[in-house]
């Protein structure tokens, strides 16, 4: 090691030397002894690899005092940060899909901080079932005998198929063999379920006696599975779940059907696209099916299984019921969001994702107006700022095809370069309260359709 190596080394101060600083007091009373130290001791060490390797001291240890405010400051940032979703996708699996409404946020959080009567029957005194207030009401508004509620819809499926098609048959048609993003394949879960998948028909046409040819006496369930990331248009033809509960009365075969999203309301009435109703489907005679909570129902995540008492009972007692059950709080924010489900005609504006999704591009059109001018003032000197319409998605594979009218601000560098768009990305993710745009076309986009605080933007976009 030479001369000036040396005393580089020797101009670092000591852990002590650091803690007795008066300076310090303060970082110490907010983060406590622990902290501060292992924080210390994290930047001596960053600092003697910068010595060792750029034989120089870091920018940052002229204040060491400051250095340990920022790095804990860092390290105490929330892992779930909150940020503003304006990527022009309503429910972002990335970003946490639905927001819930304040009715189910308070529950929940009375959930959390009270002991709650989850499987408690207080009119008994005996034991109840956690699944019990829910199924009641998902009864209600669906006209299903009963319901089971899991972690997620990918565990409704798995344990709907564990529960009553294990070591059989199930019947899927070619069309319908989805992947939704990541691990969840159809034939992979049906595997793992232990059942034996059977194709029918072909991708883009399958037909009643597809199905109807391949039932075996190993046969255990005809399902059916909403294709809801992807369209196939054309020479199609599918066969619909009326048909194929004919065939399964005839056969004495459960029909099962897995819509991924599910709307417990008509989204036609508020101009959106038709997407399937679980009351329609058990109206229809299936006998099982499954959906998400965190999709259109806009409520928490969870898999929602409904389906005939029989049926429902034998998956309550499946060993892997016990594996993926809810918990309390998504116990709670469902029944909370259900709740809103019983006055329909507010539901507009007491569900956030059905608000966000119903709201009229005449409305982001003017937050934009609004928004222009003191962002323009802001960033005239590397982007032209323009008001532009544009298109927001559902997201969460629903309604694949389907884009809602939207009003967005772009900005566009004025050097055409796609770095400097791609530095702006990269300053917004770093505010306070990240904002997440997205970037088309040479612009970086801000879909105003998910902005109800203006001001709250604004104040950050000219920090
Ligand atoms: C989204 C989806 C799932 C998985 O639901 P999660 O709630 O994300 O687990 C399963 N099937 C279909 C058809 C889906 O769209």
């Amino acid at each position: 090691m030479n001369h000036q190596t040396q005393s580089l080394y020797s101009q670092l101060p000591s852990v002590d030397r650091l803690l007795n600083e008066p300076d310090m007091e303060p970082l110490l009373a907010q983060f406590g002894q622990h902290l501060v130290v292992a924080s210390l001791r994290h930047l001596q060490q960053q600092a003697r690899q910068e010595i060792s390797q750029f034989n120089r001291l870091p920018e940052w240890s002229h204040n060491w005092i400051e250095a340990v405010g920022c790095h804990l400051m860092q390290k105490q940032r929330s892992g779930l940060q909150p940020v503003f979703n304006l990527s022009g996708t309503v429910l972002h699996t990335n970003l946490g899909r639905a927001l819930l409404a304040e009715e189910a946020i308070d529950e929940v959080a009375s959930a959390m901080r009270y002991a709650v009567t989850l499987e408690y029957d207080l009119d008994g005194a005996g034991r109840g079932h956690r699944d019990n207030v829910v199924s009641e009401l998902l009864s209600e508004l669906t006209g299903a005998e009963a319901a089971c509620i899991v972690n997620n819809n990918a565990a409704a499926v798995m344990l709907m198929l564990a529960a009553v098609a294990a070591d059989k048959e199930v019947i899927v048609s070619r069309g319908e063999l989805v992947e939704i993003g990541g691990a969840f394949r159809v034939p992979d879960v049906m595997r793992q379920a232990g059942c034996k998948l059977v194709e029918v028909g072909t991708t883009n046409r399958t037909h009643l006696r597809d199905y109807r040819e391949a039932v075996s006496d190993n046969t255990g369930l005809l399902m059916k599975v909403h294709t809801s990331n992807y369209s196939i248009q054309g020479f199609t033809s599918a066969v619909d779940e009326q048909e194929l509960v004919v065939l399964g009365r005839e056969l004495n075969l459960p029909v099962a059907t897995d819509l991924g999203s599910g709307s417990l309301i008509d989204l036609q009435q508020y101009d959106l696209p038709a997407e399937p109703m679980p009351q329609n489907l058990i109206a229809a005679g299936v006998d099982l099916v499954t959906f998400s909570g965190d999709k259109l129902l806009g409520g928490p995540q969870a898999g929602i299984i409904l389906g005939s008492k029989k049926w429902i009972e034998k998956i309550q007692r499946h060993p892997l019921k016990r594996a993926l059950r809810a918990g309390k709080l998504t116990l709670a924010a469902l029944e909370a969001t259900l709740r809103l489900y019983q006055q329909p005609e507010r539901l507009a504006y007491s569900l956030p994702t059905l608000r966000l999704l119903s709201r009229d591009a005449i409305e982001m059109k003017e937050m934009a107006a609004q928004l222009l001018s003191p962002l323009q003032a802001c960033y005239a000197g590397h982007f032209t700022v323009q008001a532009e319409p544009c298109l927001s998605q559902i997201g969460s594979g629903s309604l694949p095809v389907d884009r809602l009218p939207s009003y967005a601000l772009t900005f566009e560098p004025k050097d055409g370069r796609g770095r400097t768009l791609e530095a702006l990305a990269e300053k917004w993710r770093a505010l306070p309260k990240p904002v997440i745009g997205r970037i088309q076309e040479g612009k970086l986009w801000l879909d105003l359709r998910c902005l109800e605080d203006e001001s709250e933007l604004l104040e950050m976009l000219l920090a």
